[in-house]
């Protein structure tokens, strides 16, 4: 059905994980990024990177619309796939309103994505100078994510930003850098386009 995108995991309810909306939430596996703290880490580089369930989680789905009007797109990376559009142009066509969760390093697959979503999350993970230690790659994928970020401002597009406070890692800097961000959204976007969250981290149940 889809060459290029793997659905690991299919979450049938959730009240966190779209603003407003119970919905359902599908995990896209593997990731372009390691950091060093990440909660879904099997799903990202881990065990269920590898697998591919796609057919049974697209079929849960296709019966959960009788319940649930929104769906939750998550990771892993779902932006690593290119069959990602398609797979959002199916569950609009279904009838769900679409979250997509992205860590913004592929700003040209957001760009044809955005048709199809209806919110987005978009992680800021830190400071551009400290993107690497957060990250884990060696290269600073920072002005990916800034370009992601002014893609999702041009398009007047819903959208959070968010960032988890990781114990020994995030500093006051990045803090003021999320809040600098902030500022210059109230400038210049409509009060309800842009949110900011700063999360607590949560470790992951199981440990790598
Ligand atoms: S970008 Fe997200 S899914 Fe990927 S490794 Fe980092 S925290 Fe995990």
């Amino acid at each position: 059905m889809f060459e290029d995108i793997k659905l690991v995991d299919v979450l049938g309810f959730s009240l966190v994980n779209y603003p407003g909306h119970p919905c359902t939430v599908i995990f896209t596996a593997g990731c372009n990024l390691r950091c060093p703290w990440c909660h879904n880490w099997r799903i990202a580089y881990g065990d269920k990177s590898k697998q591919d369930r796609t057919k049974q989680v697209l079929e849960r789905l296709k019966d959960l619309r009788k319940y649930m009007d929104a769906v939750c797109v998550t990771g892993g990376e779902p932006t690593i796939h290119a069959d990602l559009v398609d797979v959002l142009k199916l569950l609009r066509k279904w009838g769900y309103i679409v979250k997509l969760d992205t860590n913004g390093t592929k700003p040209e697959i957001l760009e044809k994505a955005l048709p199809f979503l209806n919110y987005v999350a978009l992680d800021i993970k830190a400071h551009p100078d400290n993107y690497p230690k957060f990250t884990g790659v060696e290269e600073n994928v920072w002005w990916k994510v800034e370009a992601s970020l002014n893609l999702l401002r041009k398009a007047l597009l819903p959208h959070e930003l968010r960032m988890v406070k990781v114990p020994h890692l995030t500093t006051d800097r990045d803090i003021a850098f999320l809040k600098k961000i902030k500022r210059e959204g109230e400038l210049s976007l409509p009060s309800n386009i842009e949110s900011v969250k700063l999360r607590e981290y949560i470790a992951p149940p199981d440990r790598h």
